[in-house]
């Protein structure tokens, strides 16, 4: 191609031979531009006029690579629902190289739905639509709720129609950005074929990306385990302050930087359960709202398990420190939960028993987990109407309120509800937007409701119905994985 529209890094490619296969993209029929995230492009230093030319569409479409490109489809392995596969990797997946950002910080430019690649293991190599404008739409309402995740940057059609579950569908693909695509299943990849040289490497890698500040520490790769299972724990402590349910927590979908990735079969859980699970392959339930912080510690111990050999050549007393770091995490994590709630009820300090009996008042109510934190300073102000019309029993929200308001005796309402927010993607008004978009050719659904999850605290008289809890006989709404 002529004109390169961005200029690349490849840190990746340079410093990690071994964990990559360098791999271009497919050439599509009609590559097409569907949506841009210009106001990512700006911060990211990326002119979005050069981004939508047919060499910018090309890129983010897989299409054709500029010059500055070194596109590489990344090695990694990972536990799938507890069972281990020592080779995933990109199947469908490049990544096209780093972008630096005007503050000087490195982003990883990734592909999804590119083609296949040596890592397809039998798969298409594709990406459709429906599942590329999901991931679109939540990750912003993600990053919008101030959770850590990659986020889109845009989202092109190929000009191809692939068979999936519900008929044909467009083919699509998803450019993406994030702080890197380092997962626990890279170091799991290097583990498993025992290449101790590489995975220091990697270790050292993963340090001078996220923590540089380690670089010359002593016990560096402990403290390394420990940076990882802070922002992991701090997270998941987010999804768990807005109810979203990632439906896929395979180690290879947990990141080292902490960013919430893959986003596969995931939606906000509404009426609160603990139970809740989306995803059409979990039949077990594993990865269910209320099991995300076991699961996050169990994908952390794995993570920790290939960091033995580069934290302590005495096999037992790296078991220790090992140990000893999830210990802390899991204390962290009860901390940065309590947190959490702390602020969403406006409180000045965190009251574990006031947030614990607030997650049982709720228990079998069929309360909508994010209406019940709106109504709440209406109540405060002394209108308990609303929030008491959301339990199935109201008995007892007198008792628990009367408590709450005695702890949040300087919490005004105008404070808990910027604390809150009106708008998340509702899983039908997800549904209908996805359905216009890839079966009726209608963008404009998914754009209006984009447009308010990305302000998702900020209330708009003519957008009511998008803050509406689900009707009570509303069905179960099922996702799809991988599609
Ligand atoms: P995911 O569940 O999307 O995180 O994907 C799990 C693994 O399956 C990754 O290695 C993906 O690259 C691969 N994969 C998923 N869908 C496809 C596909 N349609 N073609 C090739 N590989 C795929
Ligand atoms: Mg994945």
């Amino acid at each position: 191609m002529a004109s390169p529209t961005v200029s690349f890094e490849h840190s990746y490619a340079h410093e990690l031979p071994g964990l990559y296969t360098p791999w271009q993209g497919q050439q599509w029929p009609k590559p097409q531009l569907v949506l841009l995230n210009e106001r990512l492009a700006q911060a990211l230093g990326l002119d979005p006029a050069a981004l939508t030319s047919v060499e910018g569409v090309a890129m983010l479409s897989g299409h054709a690579m500029p010059d500055t490109a070194r596109p590489l489809a990344m090695a990694y392995a990972g536990h799938q629902f507890g069972g281990f596969s020592a080779q995933l990797g990109d199947g469908r997946a490049i990544l096209v190289g780093e972008v630096i950002d005007p503050q000087g910080k490195r982003w990883d430019l990734h592909l999804k739905g590119s083609g296949q690649t040596p890592f397809a293991r039998g798969g298409d190599g594709r990406a459709v639509l429906g599942p590329v404008l999901r991931e679109y739409m939540i990750s912003e309402a993600m990053a919008a709720l101030g959770v850590p995740t990659t986020r889109a940057l845009a989202a092109c059609t190929t000009g191809e129609r692939i068979l999936r579950q519900r008929g044909l569908e467009p083919g699509a693909v998803l450019a993406r950005v994030a702080a890197s695509h380092l997962r626990v299943g890279t170091f799991q990849f290097l583990a498993a074929r025992g290449d101790n040289q590489l995975l220091q490497r990697l270790a050292d890698y993963a340090i001078s990306r996220h923590d540089p500040d380690l670089t010359e520490a002593p016990h560096r790769y402990l403290k390394l385990l420990a940076r990882v299972s802070a922002r992991q724990a701090q997270t998941v402590a987010h999804w768990m302050g807005i109810g979203f349910v990632h439906g896929v927590m395979n180690t290879d979908n947990t990141t080292i930087s902490g960013e919430t990735i893959d986003y596969g079969p995931c939606a906000f859980m509404e009426r609160y359960d603990p139970q809740t699970c989306f995803s059409s392959i979990d039949h077990q339930g594993r990865y269910a709202y209320g099991n995300q912080p076991a699961i996050i510690f169990w994908n952390l111990a794995r993570l920790a398990e290939t960091l033995l050999p580069l934290i302590n050549t005495d096999e037992d007393r790296a078991i220790e420190g090992a140990l000893q770091v999830i210990k802390e995490a899991q204390t962290f994590y009860r901390a940065a939960w309590l947190q959490v709630f702390t602020r969403k009820l406006g409180l000045n300090r965190p009251d574990a028993a006031l947030i614990e009996e607030m997650h049982q008042l709720w228990q079998g109510q069929g309360v909508d987990f994010t209406s019940f934190f709106r109504a709440l300073p209406a109540a405060l102000g002394g209108d308990e109407a609303p929030l008491r019309a959301l339990f199935d029993d109201d008995a007892a929200v007198g008792d628990w309120l009367a408590g709450y308001r005695a702890l949040a005796s300087n919490a005004t309402p105008e404070l808990v509800a910027r604390n809150n927010p009106v708008y998340i993607p509702r899983n039908q008004l997800v549904e209908e937007a996805l359905q216009a978009a890839s079966f009726q050719d209608d963008m404009e659904p998914f754009r209006r409701l984009l447009a308010l999850v990305q302000a998702p605290f900020t209330h708009v008289d003519s957008a009511e119905a998008y803050a509406r809890p689900a009707p009570h006989d509303a069905p179960q709404i099922v996702t799809y994985c991988g599609t």
